[in-house]
């Protein structure tokens, strides 16, 4: 796989170190941390929002796809970089290559829909369509990486993606300095919670990291349970930011250090974590953006907790209304 991996693998202070100089804020905002004050209330607990949904693309993945390529040399910005994804990487990516003037090609598969290839192509990205499913498009786009020179920018499994994406653990930490029981994320490939969670077990241990997953869709919990990579057949795509069929080497490995606890939720938790967000911050977050928010919501009803102080992220709001409807 074209990933650019250290040699030998960082451990969680190495990874504070990558997170303390990851370079994110030329394209990333310091998201805020807000109370959900109505949530709060009828939980009996203090939930905070990460609101990662403000970022320019609408979700966090330009933290990863930035420190990536501000870490490129200028004959590899020059050649320019390559991804396949059909949703927020890629604009990540596109997003991030035009602030280092790179020339992103950007491979997403024939299904995706007009209004994903629009965002990406009004980034300035080059988008190639090509293969019915994402590992078509990834395979299309792994031929014109070695045809064309290009350097391969993973949605997840590489260090540099990881610690771009922990600066949020930093940010939450900075912001929170007072007690705090849990965080919430969404798991995907795992980069989001590899970079989260190696960052606060090296500043804050006594946190709980906790990932959240969808039930059909949970190939990290499930990889952790078994002590090795699952590859899933088939993956609910309802949740789209977080379906993936098998999770990174790296992901896997940090994330088997650093994850406390997962939680699954379904599709009808979703949908009601999307609309307690609304009821709290009047913005719509796409379901990945919830899922965490849905987790808050079960561990405390199974854990019968009160008076904690739990974070969730909201990882994302590029909704898809077409989708909304099931
Ligand atoms: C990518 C993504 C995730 C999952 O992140 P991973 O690093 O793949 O685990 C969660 N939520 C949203 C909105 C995403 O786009």
């Amino acid at each position: 796989m074209p990933t650019s991996r250290a040699p030998a693998p960082l451990s969680a202070t190495d990874y504070l170190k990558q997170v303390l100089t990851a370079r994110v804020y030329d394209v990333a905002i310091e998201s805020d941390l807000e109370s959900a004050r109505t949530l709060s209330r009828r939980l009996h607990n203090r939930i905070y929002l990460k609101r990662e949904d403000q970022q320019p693309v609408f979700s966090f993945k330009l933290r990863g796809a930035y420190n990536k390529m501000a870490h490129l040399s200028p004959e590899q910005l020059k050649a320019g970089v390559i991804c396949a994804s059909a949703g927020n990487h890629a604009q990540g990516v596109a997003l991030a290559a035009h602030k280092l003037s790179s020339r992103a090609v950007i491979v997403m598969p024939t299904t995706t829909p007009q209004v994903k290839v629009d965002a990406v192509k009004a980034l300035g990205g080059e988008v190639v369509l090509a293969g019915d499913s994402y590992s078509d498009a990834y395979g299309h786009a792994v031929q014109l990486q070695a045809e064309q020179g290009l350097t391969f920018i993973h949605p997840f499994d590489d260090p540099l993606v990881i610690a771009g994406q922990g600066t949020i653990g930093m940010e939450i930490l900075r912001q929170h300095q007072g007690p705090l029981a849990a965080v919430f994320l969404a798991i995907g490939g795992g980069g989001l919670i590899s970079g989260v969670g190696a960052y606060i077990k090296a500043v804050r241990p006594d946190v709980k990291v906790i990932g959240v997953q969808m039930a059909d869709s949970s190939a990290m919990a499930q990889s952790v349970a078994q002590g090795q990579r699952v590859t899933l057949t088939d993956v609910g795509l309802f949740a789209d930011g977080t379906a993936v069929k098998q999770v990174g080497e790296e992901t896997f490995r940090v994330a088997t250090e650093v994850v406390d606890e997962f939680v699954t939720v379904d599709t009808d938790a979703v949908c009601a974590a999307i609309k307690d967000v609304f009821i709290d911050t009047r913005s719509i977050v796409e379901p990945s953006g919830a899922m965490a928010v849905a987790a808050v919501k079960q561990y405390v009803a199974t854990h019968k907790t009160k008076g904690e102080s739990y974070v969730a992220v909201l990882s994302g709001a590029n909704m898809n209304f077409d989708r909304l409807r099931f």
